[in-house]
């Protein structure tokens, strides 16, 4: 257990020396380990959510693009099942001339055609089909039919129409390259150093250069082909959709005129066969009858706006997961708990509004997944630190605190039995003191007298000091019990004024009394007059020979009693008087230096006003005066016992970082 402390204690040095250091090879490592990391779980999702709320306009299909679909229906209305024979498709190829469209996709997978009935490619229609497709690219309508592909390389259609300009048109579903999710987000460029029926066709459109690729168009050389990440376009029901039409609207001649010339037509067929054709797109919420030519027309649609999405590279994606890994670590170290929360959320978010308008206007991929994980655990990585750190300074803390309460206790103890064992003592010297002054008075010289004198006075400052000191140990364990009685202020104040007038005489100060008159109220008289006795006395001390002193009374607001102690003496400054009620606190001044006193009075004083539920005040100037008063309640303390719980507690609370000041100073 020791050693696991003292580990921790060392690393917590080694932290808080070379913070930075830290910072930087701990990001170093956590950015490494999830560089060799595939994290296409991550990405892949936040690619769709991207996708999803991407509001560029490239997001917007080109009305250009029409589709045309054979789907049950249609086959159901001719008689026919799916995939049509070949002459279904030269009637439509025949009645699609008339329109003068910009050009045909040819989607529909002729060696299936071919696979039902392959004699219809020796007769007529295929000639009729073949001489349509070149009647209509001689007008300038492009033409071009998509394949599929397999292990020997793409499926040509079946003679004569693979005359015809024909090129691989798979869709791609994400297997085990990118995500494991089966969805289509890249499209084939080129395979086998051929461009791919989207981008051959775009080319025979006027849309692509000869040479050129699609933004971001990168190559798998394992597999000597190129793809690109395309754009989804009407990705939602409330934005425009490809418009669709079926096979029957065209053969029967319900479409316009006007409504195909100078479009895109893509063309394929609903087939059954195989339920791959049914490919999954998860953007797409219009009801479309062929999802798979949505996403062809999709993949066209990103090719002719050159917007598909180039990737960030791999260091680039490293530096950014490294650079938010330290500055997630270091904030962490540096900031509270609350700030370093809202410093990762923020830089969280700050990533993910950034790709986004990478994403939307820049055609930029920003990887996130490695900078939002590096943001994550840096952050997860450093709270522990943190929380242990913040344990171990609290439990030294509780040590310190445990041991202060003990020399507490054992200062609270020494005291208690040094004053008792010293009060014997000192009563007896002071009692054998004036017996000896009575009874040899007249034998003694004037010298001798002067030191017996000297000894009386001595013993009583030293019991003063120990009922002090008795007082204090009494308040501070607490002990203190009031015994409340209705009392006459007035009276008590003046048994106490009577006390002090041979001092007041012997420094030739006026000590007055202004009382009003007044109903008893409940204190505990002995306890007050401690206080009355304590304030009039500071009074005389701190005065000045010849100046005023006036004790007053009387009712405040009918509940409470304010009793003032005003003086003409030395006052106080505004620092001193913040001081004046802690424990053994005596202004640094020459007077004080010369009279004799423990520092205790006003602290006992606001204590046992306190404990009666009043309060002190002081208003004092330096060198013009000093005026004390207690405001005590008509009705007594709130309570009848000592002090209430939580009064003790505060008052507890109080000593004890009274007592914390002391020890540390
Ligand atoms: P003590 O008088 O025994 O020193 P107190 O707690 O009664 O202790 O007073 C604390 C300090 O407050 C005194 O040492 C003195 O510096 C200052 N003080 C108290 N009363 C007066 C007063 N009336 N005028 C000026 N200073 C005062």
């Amino acid at each position: 257990m020791l050693s696991v402390q003292h580990a921790l204690e060392r690393l917590r040095k080694l932290i808080l020396t070379r913070k930075p250091l830290v910072v930087l090879i701990t990001a170093g490592i956590i950015t490494a380990i999830l560089l060799n990391i595939p994290l296409s779980f991550l990405e892949a999702p936040l690619y769709d959510f991207r996708v999803r709320i991407s509001h560029s306009q490239a997001a917007l299909p080109d009305s250009r693009i029409e589709l045309i679909v054979m789907n049950d229906e249609t086959a159901k209305t001719l008689d026919q099942v799916l995939p049509l024979p070949l002459s279904y498709h030269t009637q439509l190829l025949e009645a699609l001339g008339r329109y003068q469209p910009r050009g045909i996709g040819y989607l529909v997978d002729m060696s299936q055609v071919h696979q039902v009935d392959p004699d219809q490619f020796q007769g007529p229609w295929a000639t009729r089909f073949v001489e349509a497709a070149k009647q209509l690219r001689e007008r300038g309508t492009a033409f071009e039919i998509g394949t599929r592909f397999d292990v020997t390389g793409e499926i040509a259609p079946p003679y004569p129409l693979s005359l015809l300009p024909h090129a691989i048109a798979i869709i791609h579903k994400d297997g085990n390259v990118f995500a494991s999710d089966k969805i289509t987000r890249r499209a084939l460029v080129t395979f086998n150093g051929a461009p791919s029926f989207h981008l051959d066709f775009a080319r025979a459109l006027g849309f692509s250069a000869p040479d050129a690729t699609p933004n971001g168009t990168f190559t798998v050389p394992d597999l000597d082909a190129s793809y690109f990440f395309f754009r989804y376009h009407g990705d939602t029901a409330s934005k425009k959709s490809y418009r669709q039409r079926t096979f029957g609207e065209v053969i029967r001649g319900e479409v316009p005129a006007d409504e195909l010339r100078g479009k895109i037509v893509l063309i394929s067929t609903v087939s059954r066969q195989n339920s791959n054709d049914f490919a999954f797109t998860p953007y797409s919420s219009a009801p479309y009858a062929n999802p798979k030519l949505v996403i062809h027309a999709n993949i066209l649609d990103s090719i002719i706006h050159n917007e598909g999405l180039a990737r960030v590279s791999v260091w680039s994606t490293a530096a950014i997961t490294y650079a938010l890994t330290a500055l997630v670590l270091w904030g962490v170290l540096a900031l509270t708990p609350l700030y370093s929360v809202f410093a990762t959320l923020f830089l969280s978010v700050t990533l993910l509004l950034v790709g986004q308008a990478l994403f939307d206007w820049r055609g930029l991929w920003l990887r996130e997944g490695k900078p939002l994980l590096g943001i994550f655990i840096g952050y997860y990585l450093t709270v522990p630190y943190r929380l242990i750190t913040e344990y171990s300074r609290r439990w030294e803390y509780q040590r310190k605190n445990e041991v202060l309460t003990q020399v507490e206790e054992l200062k609270t103890n020494f005291l208690n039995l040094v004053t008792h064992d010293l009060k014997t003592p000192v009563a007896r010297i002071q009692g054998l003191a004036e017996v000896l002054m009575r009874k040899a008075n007249d034998r003694l010289i004037d010298r001798d007298r002067e030191t017996i004198q000297s000894i009386v006075s001595a013993t009583d400052e030293l019991n003063h000091f120990i009922s002090s000191i008795l007082e204090l140990s009494k308040v501070e364990s607490q002990n203190l019990q009031l015994s409340i009685e209705s009392k006459d202020v007035n009276q008590l104040i003046e048994k106490c004024a009577l006390g002090f007038k041979a001092p007041a005489r012997a420094k030739q100060i006026k000590l007055q009394l202004q009382l009003e008159p007044l109903f008893p109220i409940r204190i505990d008289a002995n306890l007050i007059s401690k206080v009355i006795n304590n304030l009039i006395d500071n009074s005389i001390k701190y005065s000045r020979p010849g100046s005023e002193i006036t004790v007053s009374a009387k009712e405040e607001n009918e509940a409470w009693v304010r009793i003032s102690v005003a003086d003409q003496g030395i006052g106080l400054t505004p620092e001193e008087q913040e001081n004046l009620f802690t424990r053994f606190y005596r202004a640094k001044n020459t007077r004080t230096a010369e009279t004799s006193g423990t520092g205790l009075g006003l602290y006992l004083t606001r204590y046992f006003i306190k404990a009666h539920g009043g309060r002190v005040e002081v208003q004092s100037e330096k060198g013009v005066g000093s005026r004390f008063s207690i405001i005590l309640p008509v009705a007594g303390p709130p309570e009848t016992e000592a002090l209430r719980p939580g009064l003790k507690n505060r008052i507890g609370n109080r000593i004890g970082s009274a007592v914390r000041h002391f020890a540390q100073e």
